[in-house]
């Protein structure tokens, strides 16, 4: 209730910035930025996903025609607008989208001769005058200025791990680059929880990885485990996240077990 009546108080300044972030493909970032954002909005908090990744996956799971969005993230990096100019509503309450296209896929080269190339998304959030809650960054599956500058603007990490073979692999040179951004670009940034994806309890391996990821970051993965369901992998396709989609699904109840848990930090 708390969340409700503090959307639109311009008093009210706690934003958070949460990165979502893993340089490994495919383990679930998007899906997890995206429900993870749909989920606190539905618990009444005012949310702004930003796509930061060429792919615009996050922008096509919210029903937006990429072909449609005439500036994108790729502007906020790279020309000066506003980033509210570029800030679409979508069609889940309380959740604004920052949309990325294909124009995206030039940021990578073209930031890197620009000035402060790092600083550009948090600059450019520090700009906005939209008083959100909660502004989560479904970043790309790299390590480049794209992931720096969310990882720069953040104060808080998640990182989704897939519960499969080779769960950990890469883990350890994104550990070293969350260092060298703490040490050099963003002193903040703080890691809120390994978050364990595509979790099917039934095979031994899914128990194997979880063992051994809460090994390798003890007391820093959610409680929460995102089950493999079928039902989230459809959820984009119908541009909807799978609050809409299917709010009585399994996936469902998991982003909103996670949101609670992100609530409670
Ligand atoms: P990329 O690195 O390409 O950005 P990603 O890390 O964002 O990928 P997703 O796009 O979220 O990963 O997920 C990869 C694929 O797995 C997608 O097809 C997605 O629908 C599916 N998927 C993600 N989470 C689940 C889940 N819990 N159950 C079943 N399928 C899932
Ligand atoms: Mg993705």
């Amino acid at each position: 209730m708390t969340g409700r009546m503090a959307r639109g108080n311009p008093q009210r300044r706690t934003r958070r910035i949460i990165a979502v972030a893993n340089q490994k493909g495919g383990v679930g970032k998007t899906t997890t930025a995206v429900n993870l954002a749909a989920a606190l909005a539905a618990r009444g908090r005012s949310v702004l996903l930003v796509d930061i990744d060429p792919q615009g996956n996050s922008t096509t799971a919210l029903g937006v025609e990429k072909s449609q969005v005439k500036r994108c993230i790729y502007d906020v990096l790279l020309k000066d607008p506003a980033l509210d100019d570029v800030t679409i509503a979508t069609k889940v309450s309380g959740l604004a989208l920052v949309p990325a296209t294909l124009n995206l896929a030039g940021a990578e080269l073209e930031l890197v001769s620009a000035l402060s190339r790092e600083q550009r998304l948090r600059s450019a959030l520090r700009g906005t005058s939209a008083p959100y809650d909660e502004v989560i960054i479904d970043c790309p599956p790299s390590l480049g200025l794209l992931t720096l500058n969310a990882l720069t603007a953040a104060d808080w990490l998640i990182v989704p791990v897939q519960a499969e073979y080779l769960a950990l692999e890469g883990l350890g040179q994104l550990t070293r680059v969350i260092e060298l951004v703490r040490a050099h670009l963003n002193e903040k940034l703080r890691m809120m929880g390994v978050l364990i994806t595509m979790y099917d309890g039934r095979t031994k391996l899914a128990t194997q990885v979880v063992a051994e990821v809460d090994n390798y970051f003890p007391g820093e993965v959610f409680a929460t485990r995102i089950p493999r369901t079928v039902r989230l992998s459809e959820a984009p396709s119908y541009g909807a996240p799978i609050a809409t989609f299917d709010p009585k699904s399994k996936g469902a109840a998991a982003y909103t077990a996670l949101a609670d848990e992100v609530l409670a930090r």
